[in-house]
């Protein structure tokens, strides 16, 4: 499976959506290459409003869904955030997964004194850990 390439500005775009929505979870999608490069960062509304649940906002996913096709990428990654617990999935986030085991869940984990981020795989049974690196290029 191609590993993600994150620069370390989107990164950075991402951790700090999390730490603007905080105390609530934030959400939204990563896009770029099919090699696995992150060159695109579209924020999503939260429809739960809420510290430890998502709803990625419909009509959000879908003007971020026409945009990544307009762009000739494709959509690589969803993010969302723990405020307040460690960035593993959740009972929720293994339920709420309807995207397969393919595309990356990045968690932004805001508990402890840094930004922890982690990268899953989500399958219909669980999740195990989704190779990803920042890209210095
Ligand atoms: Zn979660």
């Amino acid at each position: 499976m191609r590993p993600l390439r994150i620069p370390a500005e989107l990164l950075a775009a991402v951790v700090a959506h999390a730490r603007a929505e905080a105390p609530l979870e934030c959400c939204g999608l990563l896009a770029g290459s099919a090699d696995g490069r992150v060159s695109h960062h579209f924020p999503l509304r939260n429809d739960l409003a809420s510290p430890t649940d998502y709803l990625t906002n419909a009509r959000d996913l879908f003007a971020a869904s026409k945009a990544v096709r307009a762009a000739g990428a494709e959509v690589l990654a969803f993010y969302h955030s723990h405020p307040a617990s460690q960035p593993v999935p959740s009972a929720k986030d293994v339920a709420g997964n309807h995207w397969g085991g393919t595309v990356v869940h990045l968690i932004v984990g805001l508990a402890g004194p840094e930004p922890d981020v982690r990268a899953w795989h989500i399958t219909e049974s669980g999740y195990e850990p989704a190779a990803w690196s920042l890209d210095q290029a």
